[in-house]
């Protein structure tokens, strides 16, 4: 077989993977399987740059960035829906159809509402060619490269398609992608996102495509629209629509009449809540294309297709109190404790409050009737207030924390309240060495939650430090302790000291520290002094680096008891500097420094500053006379051509380059 065609049989065989997991959700190959032959093709790919093709699976990954969005016009307008509430308002709907359309039997399509972000997407040949964001309907952003990245979208399809047609579809994040974005962004004291909708549509815009493809997106579609379509119905286009590879959820349903059409949003307004992402209704279409031509649109939307609105489930009940939690980082966030009641399937005792902000808004008190409803978030919130209790006055904020007592701030333009107290403030202190030793950070075996929480009470640790100083002795007579697992908690306190810096760094829990940025920030300082002594100024240069993040790092080491205990760590012998460097690829690149502009379809911007280090290069931010060579992509900032004009420096592509580090 020669080598293009082990590529494509590579990509084949990739794809139908992809497919199998993400739209059949029946995957036939393990992870690890998977990711080793993805491996290979972005080899294979990177050693034959001319059978590049942006459709190949690698291309999955993103890496594209899109500064602006270019607007693009639909061919086929989108519509939005028109919606109704009740069953006399379906009536009202069938006999304006009957109207038009004299005494024909009408057969219906119902399908769920998904309730995400409107996509349309356009196929030639079988081949993904562009996708557009709704807009205002006439016209939209054109979002391609984002969309590319979501693995249920086909980029090629399968089967007898037409020849030039546009699918519209929903972007959606299902429940359990979204809460573990949002558990990873608590990790690292972010703020979590509100609902999975706007986390979707936000998803959408992101200038960098390889954040998109971190995401996991979901597509899940419903109309087929073009000329010549080879389908009578919505129902069969449904069906062909799969056949060619799209996913379409199977709980779409062919309803004989209305009475049926009934029965369908019943049944899914009592099970909606089983299924694995949000859906705010049902959508009824008239099944028969030629019908729905006779029936055209109005201003807004087709004549021949409904909404039908789930009521969001909403109950009353007592605002018994509001107790406030402190976070790891001090973050105070309020709860409202409710008289236990029933609500969407699940009894409901507890609220999210937000912040002072919210309480304040919706003016609740102890005591007060209040609205509670299930939407989009996963903890019900309070809508508003029912009925007043007795309480004369409006609920006070906490000035204290509830822990510690200590005074409360916040900082211009946070939403939150803080408490200062970092050393001071117990579930602070206990938040940061649970963090300490979590899988992703020091992986200490033997030591839970839980026990953290012994060995702070029974005043042995109030810092990460002292966890190197405990001995066997001390931990026997806690509770359900004993001496093996005594013995296996010393031993992996031990242990963690050869855990590598950038998880060391990231156990430190230096807010909007993560695990990426813990890397970037280990990989460029290379060790934790060098980092001390950065300012705001030399942090914000490194890759990703924001403002807040180089702000929260310069706090951090600012603080002497930090310093101390970072002393301490490196005394016990905990990594605080990256190991040996990886051997160099090559040393071709040696005392050069590159400068990266511009957009590339061969790289991403990351890969191509890999491989100018792995061979020996520098990457330098931005040009000047130290530059020795600029890699210029797509759409190279003008200023940028004509500083490296004037100053004569060497102008590469990506090929150029990629065969300057070949061999
Ligand atoms: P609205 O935004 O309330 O006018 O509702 C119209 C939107 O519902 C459409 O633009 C679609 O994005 C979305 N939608 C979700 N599920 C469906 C579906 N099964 N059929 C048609 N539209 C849907
Ligand atoms: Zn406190």
């Amino acid at each position: 077989m020669s080598v293009l065609d082990t590529i494509k049989s590579l990509r084949e065989e990739l794809n139908q993977h992809n497919y199998n997991y993400y739209v059949l959700d029946n995957p036939t190959i393990s992870d690890f399987e998977f990711d080793q032959k993805l491996k290979q093709l972005q080899d294979l790919e990177a050693l034959h740059p001319e059978y590049f093709d942006e459709n190949s699976p690698t291309q999955r990954v993103g890496g594209m960035i899109t500064k602006n969005f270019e607007t693009v016009k639909h061919e086929y307008r989108m519509y939005s829906l028109d919606n109704s509430y009740s069953t006399e308002d379906l009536q009202d709907w069938e006999t304006r159809i009957q109207k038009v359309l004299g005494d024909v039997s009408l057969e219906y399509t119902c399908e769920l509402k998904y309730d995400g972000a409107s996509i349309s997407i356009s196929y030639e040949k079988g081949r993904l060619v562009r996708a557009v964001t709704r807009g205002d309907g006439f016209q939209g952003d054109d979002v391609t490269n984002n969309i590319k990245t979501i693995k249920a979208v086909p980029i090629h399809l399968k089967g007898d398609f037409p020849e030039k047609f546009d699918i519209r579809g929903e972007i959606i994040l299902p429940f359990a992608g979204f809460e573990k974005m949002n558990q990873e962004l608590i990790e690292i004291g972010e703020t979590p996102y509100s609902n999975p909708r706007n986390t979707a549509s936000g998803s959408l815009k992101l200038q960098d495509s390889a954040e998109v493809a971190k995401r996991p997106l979901d597509c899940l579609l419903y109309f087929v629209i073009g000329n010549n379509l080879p389908f009578k119905t919505q129902f069969e286009g449904l069906q062909k629509a799969r056949d060619w590879g799209f996913k379409v959820p199977s709980q779409s349903k062919l309803a004989k009449n209305l009475n049926e059409v009934l029965e369908y949003i019943n049944y899914w307004d009592k099970h909606r809540h089983d299924l694995p992402y949000e859906t705010d209704g049902v959508v009824i279409k008239v099944n028969n294309l030629q019908h729905q031509e006779e029936l055209g649109f109005t201003a807004k939307s087709p004549r021949w297709a409904m909404a039908y609105k789930f009521k969001a489930e909403q109950v009353t009940t007592k605002l018994n109190s509001i107790s406030y939690q402190v976070g790891r980082t001090g973050a105070i966030t309020p709860v409202a404790n409710l008289e236990p009641v029933q609500l969407a399937g699940t009894i409901v005792k507890r609220a999210s409050l937000h912040n002072a902000d919210q309480i304040e808004k919706l003016d609740i008190r102890i005591g007060d009737e209040v609205f509670v409803e299930k939407g989009g978030e996963i903890i019900p919130k309070i809508i508003a207030v029912a009925k007043r209790g007795n309480q004369p006055e409006p609920t006070k904020y906490i000035t204290h924390c509830p822990e510690c007592e200590t005074e409360l701030v916040r900082n211009e333009g946070e939403a939150n309240h803080f408490c200062p107290n970092f050393y001071g403030c117990p579930p602070q202190i206990i938040g940061r060495i649970q963090h300490f030793i979590t899988r992703k950070a020091m992986d200490i075996d033997g030591l839970g939650g839980e026990t953290v929480t012994l060995l702070y009470n029974a005043g042995l640790v109030s810092n990460y430090a002292d966890l190197y100083e405990l001995k066997k002795e001390q931990i026997i007579p806690l509770e359900r302790m004993a001496e093996k697992s005594a013995e296996n908690l010393i031993k992996g306190i031990e242990k963690s000291k050869s855990v590598p810096f950038e998880r060391v760094l990231y156990a430190l829990g230096i807010r909007y520290v993560g695990e990426t940025v813990a890397k970037k920030l280990a990989k460029h300082y290379k060790s934790i002094d060098a980092i001390a002594q950065a300012s705001i100024m030399d942090l914000i240069l490194v890759d990703e680096i924001g403002d807040k993040i180089a702000q929260s790092v310069v706090q951090f080491f600012e603080n002497q008891e930090n310093i101390k205990i970072i002393e301490r760590l490196k005394q016990y012998g905990v990594q605080l500097e990256s190991g040996e460097e990886a051997a160099l690829v090559s040393e071709k690149l040696k005392g050069k420094t590159f400068v990266v502009s511009g957009v590339f379809e061969l790289f991403s911007r990351d890969e191509l500053k890999k491989a100018i280090e792995d061979n020996g290069g520098k990457v330098g931010s931005s040009i000047s006379s130290k530059t020795d060579y600029v890699i210029a992509g797509d759409n190279m900032g003008p200023s940028k051509l004509e500083k490296a004009n004037q100053l004569k420096i060497p102008i590469l592509t990506e090929l150029i380059f990629k065969e300057m580090i070949a061999e």
